[in-house]
């Protein structure tokens, strides 16, 4: 008898035990779509030269690896908010955000949720229908409860709009509002800038706590573009919580470099919220990591290294745009008598395929080709040279 007889198994990370069972597969076609990570052309994960140059230029002159202060590099938290709100804005020349480097994305996240829980306990959290699985079990650790706001439309191939605005429309003052600001995961459909006008109308009526969730700037239609909504909901004079992410912009996963900023009222709110941000930092997991952070801030802070990482970014995009039309094509090419196209309508590293979880194992077991039950592929990890094969793989099962 142990202190821990009576615990549970937890369950598997649906995507990481999908990895497992992708590296034990012997299939010599085996292809990979599960998990969200962009692999370029060669099908490897990219090293970006701008990070590889800004590491060489760190490595020439080592430094010694004191602590960094609770809320990070200070030129890292400067060029985050630059490049979230704009270097020039008024939120930022005012002084009224707040940003601290975070643990990833994740990281962002949570560090957002438990000073929300600070502030707002009592209020109940929503999260798209249906979300990155990992919103829904962050903001229950939090000890938010988690409902959801309607946004897939199986039948449409798209977002059930009217269905989100009468969620939102529904919702108690006060309710916070996790939304991906571009590339929805895992759908892969995003709305129009018109609709995000509709939305904000609705949380600022409701008076609704919105989260977004920037976990992909830049790998849908542009940085600037994919930016531009956080420009709307400033422009609404709403205060609001932006998490970012430079995993995949980066392609600096294993770093675990991004950030939360809340936009304030003003710059004594902001350095108000700043402290207790510091205080969630600090009672997690004391202060960031160093290389991460000083990789994004050398890059984002030098205009050459800059440019060489939007042309690296931007060829990353346009690479995955290339594969949704060619995998639209190929199906087409392959028999599939259904009109795929809606797949070149859908953005980011997701495409939510429309195939049912018999079509999805039939896929894996049969053809070894890896994707989600619910019918997420990554496209971010389709080639010139598996792409015949996906395509004449799912051919087979639909
Ligand atoms: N939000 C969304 C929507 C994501 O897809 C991801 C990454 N899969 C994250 C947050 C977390 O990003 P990170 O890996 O930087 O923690």
């Amino acid at each position: 008898m142990s202190l821990f007889t009576a615990v549970e198994m937890a369950p598997r990370d649906p995507i990481l035990g999908l990895n497992e069972q992708f590296a034990a597969d012997t299939n010599p076609n085996k292809v990979n779509l599960g998990v969200g990570v962009y692999f370029d052309d060669n099908g490897k994960l990219p090293l970006l030269q701008c990070v590889q140059a800004a590491e060489k230029a760190m490595m020439e002159k080592p430094a010694a690896r004191g602590y960094l202060p609770i809320d990070g590099i200070v030129a890292y938290d400067n060029a985050v908010k630059g490049l979230v709100f704009g270097t020039d804005s008024e939120p930022v020349t005012s002084g009224r955000v707040a940003t601290v480097q975070a643990i990833g994305g994740t990281g962002g996240l949570k560090i957002g949720a438990d000073f929300l829980k600070k502030v707002s306990p009592n209020a109940k959290v929503l999260i798209s229908d249906p979300s990155w699985e990992n919103h829904r079990a962050l903001f229950t650790n939090a000890g938010f409860t988690v409902d959801t706001y309607a946004y897939y439309d199986a039948a449409k191939r798209g977002v059930n709009f009217d269905g989100m605005l009468a969620s939102l429309n529904a919702a108690a003052p006060g309710t916070i509002v996790v939304l991906h600001a571009c590339c929805h995961n895992p759908t892969g459909y995003d709305i129009t800038p018109a609709q995000w006008d509709q939305v904000i109308a609705a949380v600022k009526a409701k008076g609704l706590t919105p989260f977004l969730d920037m976990a992909y700037q830049g790998f849908g239609n542009g940085i600037q573009e994919d930016g531009a909504v956080i420009g709307k909901f400033v422009a609404a004079g709403l205060t609001f919580f932006v998490s970012t992410s430079f995993s995949k912009s980066f392609s600096l996963y294993g770093e675990r470099v991004g950030a939360l900023s809340v936009l304030c009222e003003n710059k004594e709110e902001a350095g108000r919220v700043l402290s207790q941000l510091k205080i969630a930092i600090r009672t997690n997991y004391s202060n960031p990591p160093i290389h991460g952070g000083a990789v994004v801030a050398a890059v984002l802070n030098n205009p050459e290294l800059r440019a060489l990482w939007e042309k690296e970014l931007g060829e990353m995009r346009v690479r995955i745009k290339a594969m949704r039309q060619k995998l639209v094509d190929g199906l087409k090419a392959a028999g599939v008598q259904q009109d795929m196209g809606f797949i070149t309508s859908q953005i980011g590293m997701f495409s939510y395929s429309g195939l049912s979880k018999d079509q999805m194992v039939r896929l894996r077991n049969e053809f070894g080709v890896y994707g989600t039950d619910t019918g997420r592929m990554c496209v971010a990890a389709l080639n010139s040279k598996n792409i015949d094969y996906v395509c004449q793989s799912i051919a087979k099962v639909v």
